[in-house]
């Protein structure tokens, strides 16, 4: 183990990139959580730094740091979808696109990996569970939009912990099926809102909410700790099964809805609010060897950057200014932080598309 010391903005030892003591490759996988802050990438990561005067984030605990290369299957601005499937199912795709090749090809994800491995698996986010991240574990479409297409395949999925928004697409369809009833009649738990999430005692549990405002917006308290609360929970539900091990899906959905906005605050709270579930996850991994944590995003949204008010800022520190330079998404490589058994494997430069080859190796040997 070369021991290094890892620098801001991720100056990579050379050989390793990861902090000494962790990641030597002796401790066999046994579950992955996997946590995607969507739009989220460095600028985002350095606004919630400033903004807590440079205190340690949780993120900042990773054992090993890596670079991912983002670009899709048609263009070097991806969007979530195509980011998504390259992350889950280890395949470029064109944007839009969820679980397939560019011709269409359904491509096979982690989660049925994991499943076909006999482990549990979940999926935990803060927006629909039909949209283009979660999506591309489960599903396979030409388009992204297609989201009662989508909510009909998770009938199918064999996931044991489903928690997000979105129910319109199970239970208000033009085909006027009722997805829910039909999910329960397969034995699925149902939860209408995070309490009922809270207090469920088995998977498989199916947990739909009408919608989520975004943290700073959270007068009703509907959002309160769900993100970190639902990732454990989901761990104690997937742990329940008996199953060996397991592969948790988290998305933080709402930071790329502020930088579409280029709504900083937004964008910094629901980023601390995703840093408090990564801690969460962290801790989880200390208690449970085997656990792999793996925290990154599917690209950066806004094309923010964070520059000094003054031209000449050599005489005073007098702030600094969040700038955002598209409503869309840039082309920003994205930081991959990795914990506990096999981050090692996640250190250096590598494609969006290693992530699931990676975890592909680690959960189906
Ligand atoms: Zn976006």
């Amino acid at each position: 183990m070369k021991k290094c010391i890892i620098v801001p903005f991720l100056l990579l030892c050379f050989l390793s990139g990861c902090a000494a003591g962790r990641g030597d490759g002796q401790e066999r996988v046994r579950s992955v959580i996997l946590m995607i802050g969507d739009g989220m990438g460095l600028p985002q990561i350095t606004a919630l730094s400033i903004e807590n005067a440079y205190a340690p984030l949780e993120i900042e605990r990773a054992h090993c740091i890596g670079i991912q290369k983002t670009g899709s299957a048609n263009n070097r601005v991806t969007d979530s979808a195509a980011a998504a499937t390259a992350m889950a199912c280890g395949g470029k795709t064109c944007n839009g696109m969820v679980g397939v090749a560019p011709d269409g090809t359904p491509l096979e994800s982690v989660l049925d990996v994991a499943a076909e491995n006999g482990k549990a698996t979940g999926i935990v986010v803060t927006y629909a569970v039909t949209d283009a991240t979660p999506a591309a574990f489960v599903a396979h479409v030409a388009d992204r939009g297609d989201q009662e297409t989508i909510a009909l395949q998770y009938l199918d999925s064999g996931v044991d912990v489903i928690a997000g928004t979105g129910r319109s697409y199970f239970d208000g369809r033009r085909d006027g099926r009722d997805l829910i009833a039909e999910m329960r009649a397969y034995g699925y738990d149902f939860a209408p809102d995070s309490k009922a999430l809270m207090s469920a005692g088995k998977a498989p549990l199916l947990a739909l909410f009408d919608d989520m405002p975004y943290v700073v917006n959270d007068t009703l308290g509907i959002r309160g700790g769900y993100m970190g609360d639902a990732t454990v929970k989901a761990l104690e539900l997937l742990e329940g099964t008996g199953k060996d091990g397991f592969f948790l899906m988290v998305e933080s959905s709402l930071i790329d809805k502020g930088g579409h906005a280029n709504d900083i605050a937004a964008v910094v709270a629901e980023t601390a609010d995703f840093d408090r579930a990564v801690g969460m996850a962290f801790d989880y991994a200390d208690r449970h060897p085997g656990t792999l944590v793996l925290v990154t995003g599917d690209h950066e949204t806004g094309g923010l950057t964070i520059v000094s008010p003054e031209t000449d800022f050599r005489s005073a520190d007098a702030g600094v200014e969040y700038r955002y330079s598209t409503t869309s998404h840039s082309a920003t490589f994205i930081p991959v932080y990795a914990y506990g058994a096999g981050a090692e494997k996640f250190a250096g430069v590598m494609d969006n598309t290693d992530i699931a080859k990676r975890l592909k190796a680690l959960l189906g040997a």
